[in-house]
């Protein structure tokens, strides 16, 4: 079944209300939300497998491949993915936990033009697409693209694989109009609803539908009461664009989560907490806490001596009155420390203090 969505204009403030009241609800629920997906989508003629790790995935595609003879497969990049284990796990880890159709979009390969997805893809025995949502209630994935490829890659091969990360899971069809709605600037093109394979009255669409619901590191998240709501994300990229600092925003973080070894990016470093990010979260995820959770984890797993430099560090800015002492004794008794350069008369503070602040 494949359907285009109209999207009306609503308050904003109370669609991200909405949607992060969503998915609070259902990460808080998710045992329930996994089984009524399940129980749908096996209602609709298609099967569920549940992934703990991105090669478990890849292990059942090949293995399906090969039970069906299957020798060629395309993904959102449209490589021949059946003659390499590399690029299908590069794939799986692409769409099942990060930006899906919007990286499919962007990441096409360099010989992916129009004709070669096309061969492919009716070469193709398997197509592989990301989901963006999973509406339980419905059995069904919600693609929303800003090109055609994941509709055609889900239409014309006989088997259609899809892998999403467990926390793409909305509870009914009509939360679609919530989350299409704060995707919507960033996806302006097709929105597909897509349930079990072909139906005798429709006219395209697989033999067969497989949805992969992908772990790998999720529950750890969902466990972890500081870092649960980074499960929250849409992966709709507003915050990779109003981020001042880093080129991958705070979605890279979260998307270093999800992926072995599961630690975080050292971007979380590179941020100067300036709040852009979460002011621009349509879920409200507040990422500027998430982040200092993420950087007190990095210290706390660090160990020696720049575990002790770091405490040192705190200790003296903690401590106005010695971090200006320890400048004066270095101005005074340091001069190889300015590399050469002469240093102003008068500290800041003297500055600030002479305007009688
Ligand atoms: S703005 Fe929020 S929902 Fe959008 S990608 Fe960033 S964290 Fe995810």
């Amino acid at each position: 079944m494949t359907t285009t969505s109209t999207l009306s204009t609503v308050d904003t403030s109370t669609l991200r209300e909405r949607a992060a009241a969503i998915k609070k609800q259902v990460l808080a629920n998710l045992d329930h939300y996994l089984v009524e997906t399940e129980k749908q989508v096996t209602a609709h003629g298609g099967h569920v497998v549940f992934a703990q790790t991105v090669d478990d995935a890849v292990d059942y595609i090949l293995l399906l491949a090969k039970e069906r003879g299957v020798e060629h497969f395309v993904g959102a990049r449209a490589t021949n993915l059946a003659n390499d284990k590399q690029a299908l796990r590069n794939e799986i880890e692409a769409l099942g936990s990060d930006l899906g159709s919007y990286l499919a979009g962007r990441a096409r390969q360099p010989d992916a033009s129009a004709s070669y997805q096309l061969e492919r893809l009716l070469a193709a025995g398997i197509g592989i697409t990301g989901a963006n949502f999973v509406v339980a209630d419905a059995g069904a994935i919600c693609l929303a693209e800003d090109d055609d490829f994941g509709r055609r890659a889900s239409a014309a091969p006989k088997i259609h694989v899809a892998v999403a990360g467990i926390e793409k899971i909305i509870p009914r069809t009509r939360d679609l109009a919530v989350f299409l709605r704060l995707l919507s600037a960033r996806f302006p093109g097709h929105v597909s609803l897509l349930s079990g394979p072909r139906r005798t009255d429709e006219l395209d669409g697989p033999e067969e539908f497989v949805l992969i619901l992908l772990d790998g590191g999720r529950s750890a998240i969902l466990a972890d009461a500081a870092k649960r709501e980074l499960l929250q994300c849409i992966r709709c990229g507003a915050c990779l664009a109003r981020c001042p600092v880093t080129p991958v925003g705070q979605m890279g973080a979260l998307t270093r989560l999800l992926t072995p070894p599961h630690t975080a990016s050292p971007l979380v470093h590179a941020s100067t907490l300036c709040g852009a990010c979460g002011e621009a979260c349509p879920v409200k995820i507040d990422l500027p806490r998430i982040l200092v959770a993420l950087r007190h984890d990095d210290r706390l797993a660090l160990g020696g001596w720049r575990a002790w430099l770091l405490r040192g560090w705190a200790f003296v800015m903690l401590r106005p009155r010695l971090y200006e002492f320890l400048g004066l004794m270095a101005r005074a008794f340091w001069p190889a420390a300015w590399k050469g350069a002469k240093p102003a008369a008068k500290s800041f503070r003297q500055l600030w203090r002479g305007k009688g602040r």
